[in-house]
């Protein structure tokens, strides 16, 4: 069974694909499905495209269609925490849809139904993930925790100060993670997330997250999901 490996945007993944020797493309559900193998891993990469109802549709076609073992997104992120810097990684154990909100019927943050407001990661899986990353990039300061998931760019000071007072736990804040946590616990799939810091979620995010995302993002992924796989 392969393994998938996922990012939201093209330059996220970009340096993964050039290490996959094989790759053949296949098309579902609108987005282009790179199987093939690494590191002779068999391993389905894709692009998810941003945000959390596009990561549940990718999500649901690896699992449903590809017939995935384990998902791996690879990534980007804001950092919200004090201590979480632009080039530090997260590795998420837990994640939550900070812009959820069904109260008074249901406490914040909860999702409907379930009973719960956030969704861990698979335990074994998040430990092999951080192991890669700490031998792929021994210099970068790497965090375990939550990480708070929902549709916005978050680019302003304000917002990332309120986000922080509301969630104290959260590690950095992205677009995709929360969705494909609960899609892989309802198929009970394994699933980890990695997030390079690539701005502060602040009045200055555009500006860090353009050149950050070019320059390091994209190897930064390759390094770890080669750790990973080797
Ligand atoms: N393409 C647009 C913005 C992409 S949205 C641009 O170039 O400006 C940001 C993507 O990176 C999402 O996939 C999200 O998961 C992640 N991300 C990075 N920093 C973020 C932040 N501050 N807030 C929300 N998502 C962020």
């Amino acid at each position: 069974m392969p393994i998938a490996i996922v990012s939201a945007m093209h330059e996220e993944l970009a340096a993964v694909l050039d290490l996959m020797p094989d790759e053949s493309r296949q098309s579902a559900a609108g987005r282009e499905f790179w199987v093939g193998h690494l590191h002779g891993r068999e391993v389905v990469a894709v692009l998810s495209r941003i945000g959390k109802v596009a990561a549940a549709t990718t999500a649901a076609v690896l699992v449903e269609r590809f017939g995935v073992e384990a998902i791996v997104f690879t990534g980007v992120a804001g950092g919200l925490a004090p201590g979480v810097q632009v080039g530090d990684v997260v590795v998420a154990e837990r994640f939550l849809q900070h812009d959820l909100d069904a109260s008074p019927i249901f406490p914040r943050y909860e999702v409907p139904l379930y009973g719960a407001s956030e969704f861990r990661t698979d335990p074994a899986l998040t430990d092999r993930l951080a192991s890669a990353v700490a031998r792929a990039l021994p210099a970068a300061r790497l965090h375990r925790g939550l990480v708070a998931s929902g549709d916005r760019f978050v680019s302003t000071t304000a917002e990332s100060r309120a986000l922080q007072a509301a969630l104290p736990q959260a590690l950095a804040v992205e677009m995709e993670g929360a969705a494909v946590a609960q899609v892989c616990h309802d198929f009970g799939i394994p699933f980890a997330a990695v997030r390079t810091i690539s701005d502060r979620a602040d009045d200055q995010a555009h500006t860090d997250f353009a050149r950050f995302v070019r320059e390091v993002a994209s190897p930064h992924s390759a390094a770890i999901v080669q750790a990973l796989l080797a």
